[in-house]
């Protein structure tokens, strides 16, 4: 699934490629994707709009158009966004399409692709918001956001009897992080992913702040994480290359990266596969 890193470089792709462009058409194939307001709402909200930026927060991509309204996106499982020439096949799945106004080139297109159609595409007014799409609005603050600093990360975590692990998966403490990257941002924290988020001392809250930036902005660098199930790519098709540092996600039963000592486990915390080191995360 898609996380922070991944939906971000898809955001950086939307922005360099679409944003400032008139939609001049769309389709709607595919039902699910527009299961909240239906096909209809969908092209007409988008038909002649202009997509005039591209936010983010956590795993959701907010594009508000110079119409008033906006389109909000999220990838879910297997949700990606394309930008490719209009004349090039469209991929299986493909369950959303905006026919972008030529900019030089020939037409392109803005494909949402989604094999396990859990994903969605939604017009939304954002005064309205509250109604509309109100995941938006449960969210915490963006993992990413500079207001977030070590003290602010303490508060959201004081009194939580939860493990660490599904504090960090919990979208409304901090947006963003799922199964990947919390169980590499708590192996470089050396923090047991079972350990009572309530419980940290300030210094080891201090250093899972730390290493969330770190791991999150270099992932970001890489263009996120493409595993073999999600296949995971950017705009322009191209996979991200984080997995290759990966320390312990999928690494089960292999000697650690980081002590060379113990092999990675493999474990259940909060309904999710997770692997760490004993040695390394106390
Ligand atoms: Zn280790």
């Amino acid at each position: 699934m898609p996380e922070l890193p991944e939906v971000e470089t898809v955001r950086r792709g939307i922005e360099a490629r679409a944003a400032g462009r008139r939609i001049v058409r769309v389709e709607a194939p595919g039902r699910r994707t527009v299961r909240r307001f239906g096909r209809e709402s969908l092209v007409d909200g988008l038909t002649g709009a202009t997509i005039v930026g591209v936010r983010r927060h956590g795993k959701y991509l907010v594009c508000p158009l110079d119409t008033g309204f906006a389109v909000m996106i999220h990838l879910r499982m297997s949700g990606r966004v394309l930008v490719s020439a209009a004349h090039e096949p469209r991929p299986p799945h493909t369950h959303v399409v905006m026919v972008l106004e030529p900019r030089g080139v020939g037409d392109e297109e803005l494909r949402f692709v989604d094999p396990r159609t859990f994903g969605e595409v939604v017009v939304f007014d954002p005064d309205r918001a509250d109604e509309q799409v109100p995941e938006l609005g449960r969210l915490g603050p963006d993992a990413l956001d500079p207001d977030l600093d070590g003290g602010a990360l303490r508060r959201r975590l004081a009194g939580r009897r939860t493990a660490i692990k599904a504090a960090l998966l919990d979208q409304r403490t901090v947006a963003g992080i799922g199964n990947i990257y919390a169980d590499e941002i708590l192996h470089r924290a050396r923090i047991g992913p079972r350990r009572e988020a309530g419980r940290l001392s300030p210094a080891t809250v201090g250093r899972l702040h730390h290493e969330m930036r770190a791991v999150l902005e270099l992932a970001v660098e890489r263009g996120g994480s493409t595993l073999d199930d999600t296949q995971y790519v950017d705009v322009e098709g191209a996979t991200g290359s984080f997995q290759d540092e990966h320390l312990v996600y999928g690494r089960a039963g292999e000697v650690c990266r980081s002590c060379g000592r113990t092999r990675i486990s493999r474990t259940v915390v909060a309904g999710r596969t997770t692997c760490w080191c004993r040695r390394c995360q106390r």
